[in-house]
């Protein structure tokens, strides 16, 4: 088990994003040295084919708090996110995507939020995509929150802080990322959510379309809703 001896950990799915990777250090380091904290920078490289590992390899070299965790294959957003918080050393973790459409500014909206919830959940009000996938997402998280009586605004941001132990009971599945603040809230955790910016990506592309995203998140929203309706709830009265 990783021992948690750092404020927080910075984790950050990584595949193909070669030409994002210098410029998302670079703005990281600079809004995270504002923060007091120490800290972490967790890359997991997704299988990548275009070299992004060389990238952060270099990086590693001028930079002790990065840690790069490299698939052999691309497994997914959601495996990647699991080998990052296995390893992670915070107390909290702060998730991100790694191609700058995320911006490391308001990672302290999020932390001034933690003080009173264990899940903060960043809300791309003004998103910065095309139009296809805005009004995609929309319907998505309009579907997604009625079918799992849920009332998160924007799931799909990757924007978000955790306390560790959110976590701890919680078994990862492929395409689970989606729904992190549903299986938290079914632990317990208090969640909230934050307006947060959204930019344009300016290198690489975007790794989802609406073919492979619907069937597998219409497939993932039905087994939410199993595990909703069967979670195990008891109240004890007594025990001697
Ligand atoms: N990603 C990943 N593995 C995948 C697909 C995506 O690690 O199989 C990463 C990707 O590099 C990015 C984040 O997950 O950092 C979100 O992906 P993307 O930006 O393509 O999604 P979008 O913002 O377009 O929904
Ligand atoms: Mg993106």
């Amino acid at each position: 088990m990783t021992i948690p001896d750092l404020d927080l950990s910075i984790v950050i799915p990584v595949y193909n994003e070669r030409d994002n990777l210098v410029p998302l250090e670079e703005k990281l380091e600079t809004e995270l040295a504002k923060l007091n904290l120490s800290y972490e920078i967790v890359l997991i490289d997704d299988g990548s084919v275009d070299g992004s590992h060389h990238i952060i390899n270099s990086l590693k070299k001028n930079n002790p708090r990065l840690k790069l965790i490299r698939f052999g294959h691309n497994h997914g957003q959601s495996a990647a996110f699991a080998a990052g918080f296995k390893a992670a050393r915070g107390k909290i973790f702060v998730t991100l995507d790694a191609d700058m459409q995320n911006n490391p500014a308001d990672i302290p909206l999020l932390l001034e939020e933690m003080k009173n919830f264990d899940v903060v959940c960043g809300w791309r009000f003004k998103r910065n995509d095309p139009w296809i996938k805005r009004v995609s997402s929309k319907i998505g998280n309009g579907v997604r929150n009625r079918l799992s009586q849920e009332e998160i605004a924007d799931t799909g941001c990757s924007l978000k802080a955790f306390r560790r132990e959110c976590f701890d009971n919680v078994k990862l599945f492929k395409g689970m990322h989606r729904f992190f603040p549903t299986l938290m809230k079914m632990e317990g955790f208090r969640v909230t959510q934050v307006k947060v910016s959204h930019h344009a990506r300016l290198h690489g592309v975007s790794k989802y379309n609406i073919r492979n995203r619907l069937f597998s998140s219409l497939h993932d929203l039905m087994a939410i809703r199993w595990m909703k309706k069967r979670h195990i709830n008891y109240d004890i009265i007594q025990e001697d």
